[in-house]
């Protein structure tokens, strides 16, 4: 992500343990808020924005990023779709989709994986152009994917979030045609301009890779 990284000094980092019990809570207020969009958006899909009801990813839960944190496409007519951008969030998973509803923090992603369970949420439709990149040339062409944790931390990269954001990629990459390599699937870190240094060090790229190609060949 371009906005929300606050590079945490590590003194005020919550322990994922502490979150569980948070998270639980928390989930069932984005079920809910998202339920309430879902019967509500008939309405709200008439305007330029997707249907509340549709994902691009079979089990994503939709949370609509603002319109103002991303721009309306027609990917990949407009825009060939090359490049999976994998980012780390330096924030909890319900804080970030607080970001990227946040018309004023021009940021968003494609999808957000949380950490203890790898659920999947989608923010902006793959036909659109999220701005995660901080990077035009990256972002025109990429899908951006990014999950709950810090970069310090390796606690937040999980099992379950490790395989379910791998079949993620491998399902993006089946939909557009993108090789399963590190030249195609990339860290903010690589994407030439960034500043960012997300995912980081404590990221598994072997692990990740081997899950993805594992996953496209179960498809
Ligand atoms: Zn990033």
């Amino acid at each position: 992500m371009t906005g929300p990284i606050r590079h945490s000094d590590g003194n005020g980092q919550p322990s994922p343990s502490r979150r569980t019990v948070l998270r639980g809570a928390a989930a069932v207020t984005l079920a809910t808020a998202a339920t309430t969009a879902a019967g509500a958006g008939t309405a709200s899909a008439a305007g330029a924005g997707p249907s509340p009801a549709v994902v691009d990813h079979p089990g994503a839960q939709w949370l609509p990023a603002d319109p103002a944190n991303y721009r309306t496409a027609r990917r990949p007519r407009s825009h060939p779709i090359d490049y999976v951008v994998v980012h780390v969030t330096q924030e909890h998973f319900d804080d970030a989709v607080a970001v990227f509803q946040n018309p004023g923090r021009r940021t968003s992603a494609h999808y957000l994986v949380r950490s203890a369970d790898g659920h999947i949420g989608q923010c902006v439709r793959e036909k659109d152009i999220a701005w995660h990149a901080g990077d035009p040339g990256y972002d025109d062409h990429s899908i951006g994917i990014t999950h709950e944790g810090w970069v310090n931390s390796t606690a937040w990269f999980t099992e379950e979030m490790y395989a379910s954001s791998a079949a993620l990629t491998a399902a993006v990459c089946a939909r557009h045609a993108i090789p399963l390599d590190r030249t195609h699937i990339l860290g903010h870190h690589e994407v030439s301009s960034a500043t960012h240094t997300d995912p980081g060090a404590n990221w598994d790229w072997d692990h990740y890779l081997e899950l993805v190609r594992m996953a496209r060949t179960k498809r």
